[in-house]
């Protein structure tokens, strides 16, 4: 087992790009998750706690939803060293992305 030189993995720039959040990172990588997929894993209890649930595909989106259309953040700040607490135009912010969900929701786009 080898522990202790390698950095932990850390956002370097976070970018709205487009849909998306484009991040470089301080491996070398950059990478782009969609904010629909962002949004979608919001790993709030509120938003956990329906996963479990049927999806109901009646379901009528509440007027703040609506109103919303796409997902966008409206904010995004740092919670210690460890994860980003992101506002959404709907209103919703309780959601607090550790830095490993946000990589492994960015798709690859390094330039080669
Ligand atoms: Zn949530």
């Amino acid at each position: 087992m080898t522990t202790g030189t390698a950095q932990p993995l850390k956002p370097l720039s976070l970018k709205k790009d487009g849909d998306g959040l484009r991040i470089e990172w301080n491996d070398g990588a950059t990478t782009f998750a969609p904010f629909r997929a962002l949004r979608k894993s919001c790993p709030c209890a509120s938003c956990t706690e329906d996963v479990g649930k049927p999806i109901d595909p009646f379901r009528v989106l509440s007027a703040q939803e609506a109103a919303a259309g796409a997902p966008v953040p409206v904010g995004m700040k740092p919670v210690g060293f460890y994860a980003y607490q992101i506002t959404w135009n709907d209103g919703h912010d309780t959601g607090i992305y550790p830095i490993e969900l946000l990589r492994s929701l960015g798709e690859n786009v390094s330039p080669r």
